[in-house]
C-alpha cells in the first residue's frame, strides 16, 4: 500500500520535471530546510509564471500532519491535471491567466517520510525535543492563539514558541512575502468536512458568508462528482482545535482560509479510495481558483450594503439593498433553503441592475435564505457577499376560514 504513494523525493522530482517541461507555467523553489535537512518545496503555477506574483493567488498547503498523505497526492494530481490540460481547457487557461496557484505540497517532509517508512500514524514533525522525545504539531505552532504546553510527548505539542519550527517559519516567510494571496486552503484528512477560519468568534465576522459560500461551492462540486456530501462545519470549534493553526494565521492577514478534511481515513487503505477522494476534489479546487480574482485584497469590488427583506408575504419576498452608483455593476441574487448554501447558477434566482428584487412563487410558511453579490462587467470581477439574510414566508391565507367568517 505504501509504495502506491509518492515519496517526498518523487514529489520533488515530478515538480522539477514539470518546470523543465513547461517553464512558462511552473516555477519550483525551496523555501526552507527541515530538521532532517530536507528542502521544503514550494511550487508556483501560473500562465507566464514570471508575472505570477502580480496576480491574486490561491495558497495550497498539504500534509502538515505527517499521516495525512492525501495533501501531497492531491497537489501532485492537480499539478498533473494542469500540466496536461492547460493547452486544451479554455477555462483552466483563463483561470491561470488571471490567478496564481502557490502550492506547498508537503508542509512536513520529515514527518511524512517517517510516517511513510516507519510509523504510519505519526502526526508531528521530527524535531528532537530536549527530553529526547520527538516532534512538534506544526498546526499548533503558528502565532494566532498559540497556547503553550510543556507536554512534549503530546500529539498536539505546540513547540517551545510560535514559529519555532523551520517548516512553519518557512511558510510564514513565504506567505508574508506574497501579499497577493487571496484564498488559503490547508488540506488534511479525514472527515469529509470543511472548517472555515473563525478568528475565535465564529459567524459574527463580516466575511462569514464568504467563507461559508466558498466552502459550500467546493462541497457542491464534490457532490456533483461523487454524490459525497461534505459538511461545512457549524458553530465555534473548541479553542484547542484551532490554537496556533495555519488557517487562523492566514485569516488574520485578511485571507479567506479553509481547512479541507478529505476522506474518511487519515491514510487511505487502498489506492482505489485515495484516487476517488482525489478526483472529487479537483473540480472543487478549480472553483476555489475561480474565486481568487474576486477576493484580491487590493482590488475588491465593494460588497452590497444594507441587504434586507422589506416585504415578506406567503408567496413572495421583496429584497432591497444599497450600492454606490456604478453603471457597470449589476447584482446576482441566490436563494437557498439552508443557511450554509452554495451559490451557483442552479440557485441564482435573479440578476438585476436595480437595488430591489421581488422573488415570486415561493411556498408559504417556509424558511428561505438569500445571498447577494455585485458583479462588474467591465472588470470581470464579483464582490464578496453581503451577510446572508433568512426569512420565513407567511402562512397561506386560509380560504375556508374566510368563507365561514
Ligand atoms: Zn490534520
Amino acid at each position: 500500500m505504501r509504495q502506491q504513494y509518492s515519496s517526498y523525493q518523487e514529489c520533488m522530482d515530478f515538480f522539477q520535471s514539470a518546470q523543465v517541461q513547461n517553464s512558462n507555467l511552473f516555477k519550483v523553489e525551496y523555501i526552507g530546510t527541515t530538521w532532517e535537512e530536507r528542502q521544503i518545496l514550494c511550487v508556483t503555477i501560473s500562465k507566464d509564471v514570471a508575472t505570477a506574483d502580480t496576480k491574486p493567488a490561491l495558497f495550497y498547503t498539504g500534509t502538515i500532519h505527517a499521516r495525512e498523505w492525501i495533501g501531497i497526492e492531491l497537489s501532485l494530481t492537480f499539478a498533473k491535471y494542469i500540466l496536461n490540460h492547460i493547452d486544451y481547457d479554455p477555462q483552466l487557461n483563463a483561470l491561470l491567466s488571471r490567478a496564481t496557484l502557490y502550492m506547498v505540497p508537503c508542509a512536513n517532509p520529515d514527518g511524512y517520510e517517517y510516517s511513510r517508512t516507519h510509523f504510519s500514524f505519526w502526526r508531528k514533525n521530527r524535531r528532537q525535543n530536549a527530553d529526547g522525545s520527538f516532534g512538534v504539531d506544526l498546526n499548533r505552532n503558528f502565532s494566532i492563539g498559540f497556547t503553550p504546553n510543556k507536554n512534549t510527548t503530546s500529539n498536539v505539542y505546540p513547540g517551545p514558541s510560535p514559529f519555532s519550527e523551520p517548516e512553519t517559519a518557512a511558510i510564514r516567510d513565504f506567505f508574508e512575502a506574497h501579499d497577493n494571496i487571496a484564498i488559503a486552503l490547508d488540506y488534511h484528512s479525514q472527515g469529509n468536512v470543511f472548517f472555515p477560519a473563525h478568528n475565535f468568534i465564529h459567524e459574527d465576522a463580516l466575511d462569514a458568508t464568504d467563507l461559508n459560500v466558498l466552502a459550500s461551492n467546493m462541497a457542491e462540486e464534490i457532490r456533483k462528482v461523487s454524490s459525497r456530501e461534505y459538511g461545512v462545519h457549524m458553530g465555534k470549534p473548541p479553542t484547542h482545535l484551532i490554537s496556533g493553526s495555519g488557517r487562523e494565521f492566514y485569516y488574520s492577514k485578511g485571507v479567506l482560509a479553509l481547512v479541507v478534511e478529505v476522506g474518511t481515513r487519515n491514510i487511505s487503505d487502498y489506492m482505489e479510495h485515495m484516487s476517488e477522494n482525489i478526483n472529487e476534489n479537483l473540480p472543487a479546487l478549480m472553483s476555489a481558483l475561480a474565486e481568487v480574482p474576486n477576493y484580491d485584497k487590493h482590488h475588491r469590488l465593494p460588497r452590497v450594503n444594507a441587504f434586507i427583506a422589506t416585504r415578506v408575504g406567503a408567496k413572495e419576498v421583496t429584497l432591497e439593498w444599497e450600492y454606490p452608483e456604478d453603471e457597470d455593476v449589476y447584482f446576482e441574487i441566490y436563494r437557498a433553503n439552508k443557511p450554509k448554501s452554495f451559490c451557483q447558477s442552479a440557485n441564482c434566482v435573479g440578476m438585476t441592475k436595480s437595488a430591489t428584487f421581488t422573488d415570486c412563487h415561493l411556498n408559504a410558511s417556509t424558511n428561505y435564505y438569500y445571498f447577494i453579490r455585485a458583479v462588474c462587467k467591465k472588470r470581470k470581477i464579483k464582490s464578496p457577499y453581503a451577510p446572508k439574510i433568512g426569512i420565513r414566508t407567511r402562512p397561506e391565507v386560509n380560504m375556508f376560514s374566510k368563507i365561514v367568517g
